[in-house]
């Protein structure tokens, strides 16, 4: 960032995902006063020896005194408590943006809180790894990665252009869509291969002691993969399956009947099928390495 967008910036949350924009606002736009925000004085103590923050608290309503841009960066399901704390001290003319993986419910648990006067911009950096807290973060984790912003109606195209231009900064594409949209889209490029890692490694965590230690130690054939996927936070999951639950039933519902169609391939040996298929999904992967996003 060479320019600077904001001058004070309220991190709530400053996990991965809060302490990756704190670092890329640290080496980008050192001009900015960063304030972090978490429960545990522990967190806190982290953030500080790690140098991503000039001030901490654990008062949500405290970093968002004075802030122009507060960026919500927490567990879903702690948003609307921050709403309610942080509604009647955000400053006019500040911007409130958050970084969660569902759409709708944000605008849902937030949208009551937004005084008039400030611009509520809901966004989410398509970018993440399986570890949490201030010490997995890193910089360059937003780089070549989607970042979608799901602005209301009524927001001012300013604001959404101020959070557009921060999110670019740290090297996403930025694009804009409705929160109900966002929602579809990500129930099925994110939360089904989440959902269907957490059941591939829940059927091996049940089998018996024999079996289990062979999968583990023949991992590498494929399980593997999907263990990395299944060691994502459980919070954070378990939030974005209560706040995502239309959308991920409904692509559920597809998948289902897809390995339905599958199972009886197999069961009928009918291989062109099968050969069909794998060719078709092959085609998606040289396609998702073309757009540089493998
Ligand atoms: P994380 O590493 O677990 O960090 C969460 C942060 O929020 C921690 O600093 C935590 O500190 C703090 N926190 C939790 N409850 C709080 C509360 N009530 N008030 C203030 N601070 C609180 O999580 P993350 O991976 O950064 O995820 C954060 C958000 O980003 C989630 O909404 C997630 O959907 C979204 N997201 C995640 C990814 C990903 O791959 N990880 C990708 C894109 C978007 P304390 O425990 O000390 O409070």
């Amino acid at each position: 960032m060479s320019e600077r967008l904001f001058d004070r910036v309220a991190l709530i949350g400053i996990g991965l995902i809060g302490s990756s924009l704190a670092r890329a606002l640290r080496r980008d736009s050192p001009g900015t006063t960063i304030v972090a925000c978490a429960r545990r004085a522990e967190t806190l103590a982290t953030a500080r020896r790690l140098g991503i923050a000039d001030a901490t608290t654990e008062d949500a309503a405290v970093a968002a005194e004075g802030a122009d841009l507060v960026v919500i960066a927490t567990p879903l399901s702690a948003y609307a408590e921050i709403g309610q704390r942080i509604g009647p001290v955000l400053k006019n003319g500040a911007v409130l943006t958050d970084v969660g993986s569902v759409k709708q419910a944000v605008v849902r648990d937030l949208g009551p809180y937004v005084p008039d006067g400030v611009h509520f911009v809901p966004g989410h950096p398509v970018a993440g790894t399986e570890h949490s807290g201030p010490e997995a973060g890193f910089a360059e984790l937003f780089r070549d990665r989607w970042c979608i912003l799901t602005p209301l109606p009524e927001t001012p195209s300013e604001a959404v252009a101020a959070v557009g231009r921060m999110w670019e900064c740290c090297g996403m594409r930025v694009v804009t869509m409705s929160a109900d949209h966002h929602d579809k889209v990500l129930a099925m490029t994110s939360h089904l291969p989440h959902l269907i890692a957490y059941t591939i490694v829940g059927t091996a965590t049940n089998l018996e002691e024999s079996l289990k230690s062979e999968v583990i130690e023949f991992s590498a054939s494929g399980f593997r993969d999907f263990t990395r996927i299944a060691a994502s936070d459980p919070v954070m999951w378990r939030d974005i399956f209560l706040n995502n639950r239309e959308a991920v039933l409904e692509i559920v519902q597809r998948f289902t009947e897809d390995l339905t169609a599958l199972q009886r391939a197999i069961r009928w040996g009918e291989g062109e099928k099968l050969q069909e298929l794998f060719t078709r999904t092959r085609a998606i992967r040289r396609s998702i390495i073309e757009a540089k996003q493998a």
